[in-house]
């Protein structure tokens, strides 16, 4: 047997946590390693990159004004952002 760290275990630990809220072995995932995790810009909840984020475009197709400010946005503060928006 080897000393393999089990990424995908750590990784569904990790999830729904917020940045500060995750352990030294945690940050470094996120932080040096490709994973499907990433942060909320504005509430820094780990969610999954692809299915639980939305991304800010850089193009006119893909560009969310409420997103001003921010790159990524999870689903929750997207909505909220977006509600903002359309006052
Ligand atoms: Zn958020």
């Amino acid at each position: 047997m080897s000393n393999y760290v089990n990424t995908d275990e750590i990784m569904d630990n990790m999830k729904y946590k917020k940045y500060y809220q995750l352990n030294a072995v945690e940050k470094d995932l996120l932080d040096n390693h490709d994973t499907d995790l990433n942060t909320c810009n504005k509430c820094d909840i780990v969610v999954d990159s692809a299915n639980e984020l939305y991304w800010q475009g850089d193009s006119l197709d893909t560009y969310h004004k409420c997103m001003q400010g921010y790159d990524a946005l999870c689903d929750d503060c997207f909505v909220k952002e977006n509600e903002n928006e359309s006052i």
